[in-house]
């Protein structure tokens, strides 16, 4: 992340959100266990059942900004992105 970036951060003028990495995720899940707001979930598809073979995706607008997902990624497939203008 850019200084600007670290630097409105600190102001409070944006607020951090989760991205998932879609190439980089294994799809372990760890992410939607760690998730307080339980806002990751995974997408792809289901080649048996009870297991989905894909990767996981962040409800952006649901997103604290806590970084507990980002702690917990075996692969590091998580990075925390600025959100700008209206975001919570
Ligand atoms: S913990 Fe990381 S590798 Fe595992 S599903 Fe989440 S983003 Fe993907
Ligand atoms: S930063 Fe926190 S709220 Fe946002 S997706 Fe990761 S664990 Fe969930």
């Amino acid at each position: 992340m850019s200084d600007a970036a670290v630097s409105a951060v600190r102001s409070k003028r944006v607020r951090l959100k989760a991205q998932i990495d879609a190439d980089a995720c294994s799809g372990c899940m760890v992410c939607m266990d760690s998730c307080p707001a339980g806002c990751i979930s995974k997408e792809g598809e289901e080649i048996y059942p009870h297991h989905v073979y894909g990767y996981c995706v962040v409800e952006t607008e649901r997103c604290t900004g806590c970084r507990a997902c980002e702690r917990h990624c075996p692969w590091e497939a998580i990075e925390m992105v600025a959100a700008t203008g209206s975001a919570r």
